[in-house]
């Protein structure tokens, strides 16, 4: 029984996240979607909000669910047990840091591999960042992020009104 785990900000969900975690989903027996807390960063979105978005839009998945951890993802793999990190791959930018981050949770943890799933072609350029841009001069989102949680992610970063 292999567990996927999905790790990152989710800083707020997108439509790309949603797809990889889909798509672990199909592949593996569990998915764990893994909201990090990382104390050096500033988010948008409380851990427990985050958490919330995350739960009612991956309701319906099969085998998903959502958890959070403020530790080193490392370590929290090796409580886990048998697990597999998965990662969504954009364009060649996201190559370098994820290879980087693979090859030191791998220092850390010497049973713990990475995968990778290449982003659909319809997500390559989405990111949390650029919905927080395109939200904070209210631009349209709604074909980006996941229609459950659409009104929450916008009336947070709307600011110029
Ligand atoms: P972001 O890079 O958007 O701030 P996160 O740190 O929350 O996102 O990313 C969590 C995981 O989701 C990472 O593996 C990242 O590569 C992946 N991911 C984010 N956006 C997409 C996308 N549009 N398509 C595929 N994977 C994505």
């Amino acid at each position: 029984m292999k567990t996927a785990i999905c790790p990152g900000s989710f800083d707020p969900v997108t439509l790309g996240h949603i797809d990889i975690i889909e798509r672990a989903a199909r592949i593996f027996d569990n998915t764990i979607v893994m909201v990090m807390q990382n104390s050096r960063k500033t988010y948008n979105f409380t851990t427990e909000e985050r958490v919330s978005m995350l739960r009612r839009v991956t309701a319906g998945f099969r085998g998903v669910v959502v958890e959070s951890s403020d530790r080193l993802l490392a370590e929290v793999c090796a409580e886990k047990g048998e697990v597999v990190v998965v990662k969504g791959l954009r364009a060649v930018s996201d190559f370098e840091l994820e290879f980087q981050m693979a090859l030191m949770n791998r220092k850390l943890n010497r049973t713990l591999d990475t995968v990778f799933l290449t982003a659909s072609e319809n997500f390559q350029y989405l990111s949390s960042s650029v919905i927080k841009e395109v939200c904070s001069y209210g631009g349209d989102v709604s074909s980006l992020i996941p229609p459950e949680v659409h009104d929450e992610i916008v009336n947070r970063l709307r600011i110029h009104k």
